[in-house]
C-alpha cells in the first residue's frame, strides 16, 4: 500500500481494478498512473483501456440484462440495499482511497461516502415503486402504461465527487432493471473501482473501465446496444458527447457546468450568509458545478459581509486532507491551479481588490489561498466562467431587479443561492432565478430525496428524488380491447 495513505483494513480498494463481466480486465499493455493531488504521488497504476474493453463491456451488459430486467424489483432492491450496507460498513476504508486520489479533506470525503450511499439505499426504495397507469381511454378499451427498464446504461463521470456521481446514476440505472457500463474520471477511478467491487450484483450487470476517454466514450455514446447514456462533467464535453449520441438516438442525461449566484440581501442575517457562502463556496475547495462562482451583495450589507467572510476564510486550515484536520485541500491538476491563478490575475488587473487570501499555499505545488475579492464586475473572467476554485469573488448591487438580472445573465442554469429574511421576497427571487436548484438560507441544494439538474446550458434530466428513475425507464402504452358489456 502506498506509503502515505494511513492504515486501511481493505488494502484492496487502493490497488483497485475495472471490472468487467465481475472480472478484473487487463489492457493491450500502456498503463494510467492515479496520483496523489496534495504530494504528487503515484498511489496507484491501472491498466489503460480502450475502445475494446467497452465493446467487451457492452457485450457483458447485454448478456446480463434479460436476467435482471425480469427479476423481481423486491430482489433487485435486496441487492442494493445490500450493497448500501457494505459502503456504510466501509465508511472509511472508502474515504481514505478517495481523499488520496481526488485531494479532498478526510471529512469532506466521508460525507462524500455517505452521500453516494444515501443514493443507493434511495433507489433501493424506489425499485418497488414503479407504478403503471390504466387510463379509461373508451368504452370498448383501456389503455395500460408500463414502465420498463431502457437497457444498456453508457455512463460518464467526472472527478470532483469520484462516489455521490456513480451511485447517483448508477443506483437508479440498477434498480429500474437496466444493466450498466460506467467510465469513471482518470484522475480519480479507485474510488469507482472499489465501489464497483462491492455492488454485490450478478457478472456483467455493472462493469467500470477507465483509460483512453475519448476512445471509451465513442463506444458508450455510439454503440447500438446502449439504449442510454448519462454523463456528469463540463459543459463542452457534455455537448459533445451528447452530438455523439445522435446518431443512435440515445436517451440522454446531461449534469453540465453552473455559474450559480449567490445574492445576499441587505436584510439577511450575516452569520447565515458567511455560513452559506462557505458551505456553496469553499466545499471541495470550490470544485462542485453548484459552487456559488458570483457572490451579489447588496449595498447595505456589503461591508460587514465582507469583513465577516474573509475573518471566516482566512481561518481555514489548508493542508493534505489525509493529515490532520484541513478545511481546503489542493486543485485537482496544474491546470486547474492556473485557472485559479488567471481568475484572479485577471480580476485583479480590471480591479479588484483582494482582502485575503490571493497566493499560492506552502502545503503543495497546486495549493492555493482561499481567496475573497471585492469590486468583481461583469467584464472580468471570473463572472463568465466557473473558477473551481477557492476564489469568492464580491459584485455590488443596489436594487432586487438588478440582482436577478445580474444574476440570470448566464447561459449556465444549474443553481443559484439567496439570502434573505423577508418572506415576500423569498418567493419573488426564488421563482424569478432561472436555475433548476435554489437555495433560499442555505448554501446546500442537494440530497437524494430532492431532484439535481439545471436547466438552460446546465443540463438535460435529474438526478435523485422520485424522478431520478424516471431517467432509466420507458413507458410501453398497451392497448387492450374489452366488452364493456356486464354479460346477463
Ligand atoms: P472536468 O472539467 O470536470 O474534468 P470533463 O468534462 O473534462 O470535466 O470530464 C468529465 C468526464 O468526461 C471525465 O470522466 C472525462 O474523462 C470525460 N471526458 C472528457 N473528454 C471526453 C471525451 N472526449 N470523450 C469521452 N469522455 C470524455
Amino acid at each position: 500500500m502506498t506509503k502515505s495513505v494511513p492504515f486501511m483494513s481493505r488494502p484492496e480498494f487502493l490497488a483497485g481494478s475495472p471490472l468487467v463481466n465481475g472480472q478484473p480486465i487487463a489492457g493491450p499493455g500502456a498503463t494510467l498512473p492515479i496520483l496523489n493531488p496534495a504530494t504528487g504521488e503515484t498511489i496507484a497504476t491501472l491498466p489503460l483501456l480502450g475502445a475494446r474493453e467497452a465493446e467487451l463491456a457492452i457485450a457483458s451488459n447485454g448478456a446480463a440484462l434479460g436476467a435482471w430486467r425480469t427479476r423481481a424489483a423486491a430482489e433487485r432492491a435486496g441487492i442494493l440495499q445490500s450493497w448500501h450496507a457494505l459502503v456504510a460498513q466501509n465508511r472509511e476504508d472508502l474515504a481514505l482511497p478517495l481523499t488520496a486520489e481526488q485531494g479532498k479533506p478526510l471529512a469532506e470525503a466521508r460525507g462524500e461516502i455517505d452521500y453516494a450511499a444515501s443514493f443507493i439505499q434511495w433507489f433501493a426504495e424506489e425499485a418497488r415503486r414503479v407504478y403503471g397507469e390504466i387510463i379509461p381511454a373508451a368504452a370498448d378499451r383501456r389503455s395500460m402504461v408500463l414502465k420498463q427498464p431502457v437497457g444498456i446504461v453508457g455512463a460518464i463521470t467526472p472527478w470532483n465527487f469520484p462516489a455521490a456521481m456513480i451511485t447517483r446514476k448508477v443506483a437508479p440505472a440498477l434498480a429500474a432493471g437496466c444493466t450498466a457500463t460506467l467510465k469513471p474520471s482518470e484522475l480519480t477511478p479507485l474510488t469507482a473501482f472499489a465501489l464497483a467491487l462491492e455492488a454485490g450484483v450478478p457478472p456483467g450487470v455493472f462493469n467500470v473501465i477507465a483509460g483512453d476517454a475519448p476512445a471509451i466514450g465513442s463506444v458508450l455514446t455510439g454503440h447500438p446496444d446502449v439504449a442510454k447514456f448519462t454523463f456528469t462533467g463540463s459543459t463542452a464535453v457534455g455537448k459533445y458527447l451528447t452530438a455523439q449520441c445522435a446518431s443512435t438516438l440515445k436517451r440522454v442525461s446531461m449534469e453540465l457546468g453552473g455559474n450559480a449566484p449567490l445574492i445576499v440581501f441587505d436584510d439577511a442575517d450575516i452569520d447565515q450568509a458567511v455560513a452559506g457562502v462557505i458551505a456553496s463556496k469553499f466545499r471541495n475547495t470550490g470544485q462542485t458545478c453548484v459552487c456559488a462562482n458570483r457572490i451579489l451583495v447588496q449595498d447595505g450589507i456589503h461591508d460587514r459581509f465582507a469583513e465577516a467572510l474573509a475573518a471566516r476564510v482566512a481561518e481555514f486550515r489548508v493542508g493534505n486532507g489525509l493529515e490532520g484536520d484541513t478545511d481546503q485541500g489542493p486543485l485537482i491538476t496544474p491546470a486547474a491551479y492556473q485557472k485559479v491563478r488567471d481568475h484572479v490575475d485577471d480580476a485583479v488587473r480590471h480591479g479588484a481588490r483582494i482582502i485575503t487570501g490571493d497566493q499560492h499555499h506552502d502545503a503543495g505545488e497546486l495549493f492555493h489561498q482561499p481567496t475573497v475579492l471585492v469590486g468583481a464586475t461583469e467584464a472580468m473572467q471570473l463572472a463568465g466562467e466557473e473558477t473551481f476554485g477557492p476564489v469568492a469573488p464580491l459584485f455590488h448591487f443596489k436594487s432586487e431587479a438588478e440582482a436577478l438580472a445580474l444574476a440570470n445573465r448566464t447561459r449556465s442554469g444549474l443553481a443559484a443561492y439567496a439570502l434573505t429574511s423577508d418572506m415576500d421576497r423569498f418567493w419573488r427571487v426564488a421563482e424569478a432565478l432561472e436555475f433548476g436548484m435554489v437555495g433560499v438560507n442555505t448554501g446546500i441544494v442537494s440530497n437524494e430525496t430532492a431532484p439535481f439538474g439545471g436547466i438552460k446550458e446546465s443540463g438535460l434530466g435529474r438526478e435523485g428524488s422520485r424522478h431520478g428513475i424516471a431517467e432509466f425507464l420507458e413507458l410501453k402504452t398497451i392497448s387492450l380491447g374489452l366488452s364493456g358489456q356486464v354479460q346477463a
